[in-house]
């Protein structure tokens, strides 16, 4: 359809309009008119580049309320990667597979490209194996994963860049719900647990990475590996009530601790037994 003007009407003042219109639509309303308007010619108006951008619903949650559908437009300057289109959104690239753009994986940006965007498989493979290192707010994850027997390390303390640099330094994919320190470029490895509370990231955890599971063999404390004690070696630390209920026994190789099953309490069995009814060890 030709929408410019035709008559001796001025094309200038025409365009000023138009310009004015743009300014006040929406992404989806100004990619449906830009389109149909001739791009050379209007410096700063009509040459603006955009890309196109299909986000799956699963990754709705990085954008804002505004964006949360199914195609959105962005402007595009010509020059950006497509890693910084998809972070600028405020998706961090450990949340996406490899973008497919035009169709393909290996596809370039350009004016009006579209990427599809996917979250990462679920399973998602891990090349290092399930291990973990959780950001400084995920204690409570962090017990209830080494309850599962799940290589996780956590300090309460440490900046971003040491997470960072100790994710890398001992292969661990770093957990976290901070997207600025997934998006950090030194990262190597990474995921953002979604849910509010402890139980919540862990099924998420658990869904995304379906590590294998061993309930009670790693301390909660320290993540060391347990090992069977005989009651007798570990008998003068604990309570008489202890004893008088337990037979089996396990101490940290690294801590020292001891634990036996009542030790973590109903709340922590019904834990253990809801993981390996979803995802057997
Ligand atoms: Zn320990």
């Amino acid at each position: 359809m030709e929408i410019l003007p035709t008559d001796d009407r001025s094309r200038a003042s025409w365009l000023a309009d138009v310009a004015f219109f743009i300014r006040a639509m929406s992404d989806e309303r100004m990619a449906a008119v830009v389109s149909r308007l001739p791009r050379a010619g209007v410096p700063g108006i009509l040459d603006r580049m955009e890309v196109v951008v299909r986000p799956g619903a699963a990754l709705w949650l990085f954008l804002p309320p505004r964006r949360r559908r199914p195609e959105i437009v962005v402007p595009y300057d010509g020059s950006s990667s497509l890693g910084h289109v998809v972070q600028a959104l405020g998706i961090p690239l450990t949340e996406v597979q490899p973008p497919v753009v035009d169709g393909t994986r290996s596809g370039r940006l350009h004016d009006g490209a579209v990427i599809e965007l996917a979250p990462p498989p679920r399973p998602q493979p891990l090349p290092d194996g399930a291990r973990f290192l959780l950001d400084v707010h995920l204690g409570s994850l962090a017990r209830r994963l080494r309850l599962l027997g799940i290589d996780t390390a956590y300090e309460n303390e440490a900046d971003d860049a040491d997470l960072v640099e100790r994710a890398g330094r001992e292969h661990r994919v770093l957990l976290t719900q901070d997207r600025g320190l997934l998006m950090r470029r030194a990262l190597r490895a990474g995921a953002y647990v979604r849910g509010a509370g402890a139980d919540a990231q862990l099924a998420d955890v658990l869904d995304r990475f379906a590590p294998r599971l061993a309930p009670w063999t790693r301390c909660s404390a320290c993540n060391g590996e347990l090992a069977d004690v005989p009651k007798a070696e570990v008998a003068d630390r604990l309570e008489p009530g202890t004893l008088r209920c337990y037979e089996r026994f396990s101490r940290c190789r690294s801590c020292g601790r001891v634990f036996w099953r009542g030790a973590h309490g109903r709340r922590l069995d019904a834990i253990v037994a809801e993981a390996l009814r979803t995802r057997p060890s």
